[in-house]
């Protein structure tokens, strides 16, 4: 990996960011067809992808002491991070209890498949308070369409024997589901499938845009289209607001209330500016983020630099004021500007129609979305404001209409803030 020249001093602790871990880089026991990280195996021939004992102990040292804040969050993600055995994971407990500091929490969490969980892991996460992510598209024959092994074998049984072991050991766990063009034409089947036969509380729905190098057909069929993503978001969350608000989470509607609300977002997607959720590989290459693991977004190794000193690097933080740096006048005079802020870079690679680049490929789907939901919005933002619960807005019998004639979306301002923000 070639070195990146560093013209930063910067050292001291900052107040949070937020990393996340790649212990055993991208090696996965499945291959399911849209994983952005498989391919990255290529980036280390050779490679052992196996952190060291050296590495887990210094980052958790500096990850702890280089944050000022009242909660960190060790996030432990893939490929598959459960292949680095429970050994490990053991150790780094070790580690966090040995560099804890009073008054400040620590969090883990840890995205799987879930598919090589046993009553031995289930305890430890529980012993240990880990917050687990599984990836679960929707019911078997949509989850089997893409989620398959390295035979070809379909995994949505041993997914749910992972998350039946879950219940059973009360390990709290959300499920990330991706939005593909077969998942996107059966939105409520998939939420009453999550909510009712899985019966998490916690979603977050992912869209897939995969690009492909050909002028004809730019992205992969598995993709979502932004039309048919606003449509899917439209169904689940007209559901949601009539029975589930305060029962059922989903990440994007959360979300949205917080910008109706003129707080945070909380999510990088939707927050003006990003660059604070960055990824470090098994050997301490740190990288811009989790979506930019490439030779350009290479940051540096934490075996010749610090943790402060690679986050604090001049490249870094102009990578996170390019969200809104580069946002295309398009969005600039968007009215859901507000909401949307243009989404996640990865995914702008279409042009406006007066030819800027950097246009997001979901822009028709986020339109439609948060046009669809404003003024229920409005409602669960005005609840907020007057101390009451958002859940009432069921009680008001409210039927989302979307916009009135000539109504702009707005959000309600709030003196508070919110200062904790996730990555997808
Ligand atoms: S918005 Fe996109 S590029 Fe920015 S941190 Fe989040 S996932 Fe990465
Ligand atoms: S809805 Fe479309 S135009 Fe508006 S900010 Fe989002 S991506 Fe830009």
């Amino acid at each position: 990996m070639r070195t990146p020249k560093h013209t930063t001093t910067r050292t001291q602790p900052i107040q949070a960011f937020h990393v996340m871990l790649k212990p055993r880089g991208p090696v996965c026991n499945l291959e399911c067809a849209y994983c952005f990280y498989l391919p990255k195996e290529a980036m280390y021939p050779q490679a052992s992808f196996r952190m060291s004992d050296e590495l887990l102990e210094s980052f958790t040292h500096q990850y702890i002491q280089d944050q000022q804040a009242p909660e960190i969050t060790f996030a432990w993600q893939g490929g598959e991070p459960t292949l680095m055995g429970l050994e490990f994971y053991r150790k780094a407990m070790e580690y966090q209890r040995k560099y804890h500091q009073a008054g400040q929490k620590i969090n883990n969490s840890l995205q799987t498949n879930a598919t090589l969980l046993d009553d031995e892991w289930c305890q430890f996460f529980r012993q240990n308070n880990f917050l687990l992510g599984v990836s679960l598209d929707g019911p078997k024959e949509l989850h089997d369409a893409y989620r398959l092994d390295k035979g070809g074998q379909p995994t949505f049984e041993r997914v749910m024997r992972g998350i039946n072991l879950l219940q059973k050991h009360r390990v709290e766990f959300n499920i990330l589901a991706c939005v593909n063009n077969r998942t996107a034409q059966y939105p409520l089947d998939v939420y009453h499938f999550l909510r009712d036969d899985v019966g998490t509380a916690f979603i977050q729905f992912i869209p897939i845009v995969e690009k492909k190098f050909d002028p004809v057909q730019p992205f992969s069929y598995r993709s979502v289209t932004g039309s048919a993503y606003g449509q899917y978001l439209n169904a689940i969350f007209d559901e949601w607001v009539r029975n589930d608000v305060g029962k059922i989470f989903i990440q994007i509607f959360d979300v949205a209330l917080a910008s109706w609300a003129g707080l945070r977002p909380g999510l990088c997607v939707h927050e003006a500016t990003c660059g604070q959720a960055l990824a470090m590989e098994h050997n301490g290459d740190l990288y811009a983020c989790d979506h930019y693991v490439d030779s350009s977004h290479y940051l540096g190794s934490m075996n010749d630099h610090s943790l402060v000193e690679l986050i604090n690097l001049p490249q870094q933080r102009q990578f996170g004021r390019e969200k809104k740096s580069r946002l295309p006048r398009q969005c600039r005079k968007c009215r859901v500007r507000f909401a949307c802020n243009g989404g996640c870079p990865k995914d702008r690679l279409l042009t406006t129609q007066d030819g800027e680049p950097g246009f997001n490929v979901l822009c028709e789907g986020y339109l439609a979305f948060f046009t669809h939901i404003d003024r229920p919005m409005r409602r669960m933002a005005e609840l907020l404001q007057a101390n009451r619960a958002p859940a009432e807005i069921m009680n008001l019998q409210h039927q989302p209409k979307g916009l009135c004639a000539g109504e702009k979306p707005r959000r309600i301002r709030y003196k508070k803030r919110q200062d904790e923000v996730s990555h997808v």
